[in-house]
C-alpha cells in the first residue's frame, strides 16, 4: 500500500461527515483514534462468522475464535520486535497494563527505601498506580524535572539514579508535549544501576517503529485504540523472565493450571495475567490495525505526521496570543497551546462549532500543567489521516475564536 492520504482518508467512514454543517476536521487522535475498514470488517467479520469463547472450546467455532484472537497476540510481537508470544499480555489498554505492572513486579519487588524514578511528564496512569504502590511498600516516589521547552533533563536524571531506584517509569511520546523521549539511552542509563525500566508506548506506536529489544526496555505497554483499533483492548510487553517470576494479580478462570479448594496452580505468562474471558473480538481488531498501519509502512506514517507538525507548528506561529506548550526538537504528532486571555474549553467550544474536534483539559497529566504554570492547554493531535486542510481549518477556526471572545 502506497501512502496517498486520499485513499487513507476514504478509509475512514467517519471522516466522512458534517459537523454544524461544516466538514469535520478530527485533531483529537491522541485521545482516540479513528478505525479504517479493514479493523471494522475484521471485527464484523468474526462476529457473523467465527465467534465463540477462546482455548476451551473443542469446536470448531471456538478454535477459529482462538486462531483469531491469538494471531492478534502475534501481530503485537511483530508489531514491537518481541522475541515471543509469551511476553506479549493482552490488556484492556495502558492503564491496565502499568497497573498490572505495579501490582504484580511493585508489590513484590519494593520495600522502604527503594526509588520509583518517573518523568515529570507521565500520563496519570503512570503516577497513580505507582503512588498506590508506594504507600502499600514505603516505597518513594522521585522525578525527573524537564525543561521549558518539554524536553527532560538528563543530567538530573543522571543524578537520581542510584543503587535505590528500583524502577523507572518514562513515557515514550507524551501525549501532552508531543516530546520524544530518548528512551533507548534512559533505559541504558537505568540499567546500569540495576533499575526495572517500564516504558509508556500509548502515544509511541501510532506514531513511530518500536523495537522493544533494540529499547531493550523490560517492559511496553500502549492501548489498541490510539493505533486505529477498538476500545477495551491492548497489550503489554515483559521480558520473560520478568514475567516469569510475577505472581498473578487476578484470579479466575483461564490463568490456572488446577484448582481445589486447598490450592491452585497458576498457568505460566502470559496466561497467568489474563483472567477470564477476554476481548477476543478486540484482539482480532486489533491484529488487523497493526498490519493495517504496517503495510503503510511506520516511516512513511512518521514522515508524513512530522511533516503535518511542521505544517501546524508554522500556521500557529502566525498567531501573537498563541503560545505553544511543548517546543522539545523531537516531537511527535501534538500541537497543545494556550491563547493569552481565552479558557481552552471555550476554544474547543468555537472549533468545535467550525467542525475542528480538539481536545481541551490538561490531559491528564496535571503535573505537567504544573510545571508550565497553566490550568489546561488546548490539544490538537493528528493521525494517519489527517492532512493540511485539517491544519488549514484549525487555523480559520482560531481566527473565528479571536473574533468571537476577542
Ligand atoms: N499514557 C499516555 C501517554 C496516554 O496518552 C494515555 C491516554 O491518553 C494513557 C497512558 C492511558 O491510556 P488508556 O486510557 O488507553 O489506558
Amino acid at each position: 500500500m502506497s501512502f496517498n492520504i486520499d485513499e487513507i482518508r476514504a478509509q475512514f467512514p467517519v471522516l466522512d461527515q458534517q459537523i454544524f454543517g461544516k466538514p469535520l476536521s478530527f485533531l483529537d487522535s491522541a485521545a482516540s483514534a479513528q478505525r479504517p475498514v479493514a479493523v471494522l470488517d475484521a471485527i464484523d467479520y468474526y462476529y457473523r462468522n467465527d465467534h465463540a469463547n477462546v482455548h476451551r472450546g473443542v469446536h470448531q467455532l471456538s478454535q477459529r475464535a482462538t486462531i483469531a484472537y491469538e494471531a492478534g497476540r502475534e501481530a503485537v510481537r511483530d508489531f514491537l520486535g518481541a522475541p515471543s508470544t509469551k511476553e506479549i499480555v493482552f490488556t484492556r489498554g495502558t492503564t491496565e497494563a502499568i497497573n498490572l505492572v505495579a501490582y504484580a513486579w511493585g508489590v513484590p519487588n519494593l520495600k522502604a527505601g527503594d526509588e520509583i524514578l518517573l518523568s515529570g511528564m507521565e500520563h496519570h496512569s503512570n503516577i497513580v498506580p505507582w503512588q498506590f504502590v508506594a504507600a502499600q511498600t514505603g516505597a518513594k516516589i522521585r522525578v525527573i524535572p524537564m525543561d521549558d521547552r518539554g524536553v527532560l533533563d538528563m543530567e538530573a536524571y543522571a543524578e537520581l539514579l542510584n543503587e535505590r531506584t528500583k524502577l523507572v517509569g518514562v513515557v515514550h511520546v507524551s501525549n501532552a508535549l508531543g516530546t520524544i523521549n530518548p528512551v533507548k539511552q534512559m533505559t541504558q542509563m537505568a540499567h546500569k544501576v540495576g533499575a526495572v525500566v517500564l516504558i509508556d508506548g500509548a502515544q509511541a506506536v501510532p506514531h513511530c517503529a518500536v523495537d522493544v529489544l533494540d529499547m531493550d526496555c523490560d517492559f511496553y505497554m500502549f492501548s489498541g485504540h490510539k493505533v486505529y483499533a477498538p476500545t477495551g483492548i491492548g497489550a503489554l510487553y515483559g521480558k520473560k523472565a520478568l514475567l516469569e517470576a510475577m505472581p498473578p494479580w487476578q484470579g479466575g478462570g483461564e490463568m490456572i493450571r488446577s484448582v481445589t479448594f486447598e490450592s491452585t496452580v497458576v498457568a505460566p505468562p502470559p496466561t497467568r495475567f489474563e483472567a477470564g474471558t477476554p476481548n477476543i473480538a478486540g484482539g482480532v481488531g486489533l491484529a488487523a490495525a497493526l498490519g493495517w498501519i504496517q503495510a503503510l509502512g511506520m516511516d512513511a506514517v512518521a514522515a508524513h505526521e512530522q511533516q503535518l507538525l511542521d505544517y501546524g507548528t508554522q500556521l500557529l506561529g502566525n498567531f501573537d496570543r498563541i503560545r505553544l506548550i511543548g517546543t522539545a526538537p523531537e516531537k511527535a504528532g501534538v500541537l497543545s497551546f494556550v491563547i493569552d486571555g481565552i479558557h481552552p474549553h471555550d476554544v474547543g467550544t468555537v472549533l468545535d462549532m467550525e467542525g475542528v474536534a480538539v481536545r481541551t483539559g490538561h490531559h491528564c497529566a496535571q503535573p505537567v500543567m504544573e510545571r508550565f504554570g497553566i490550568p489546561a492547554t488546548t490539544r490538537a493531535s493528528l493521525g494517519v489521516y489527517n492532512n493540511r486542510a485539517d491544519l488549514d481549518r484549525l487555523a480559520m477556526g482560531l481566527t473565528r475564536v479571536m473574533e468571537l471572545l476577542g
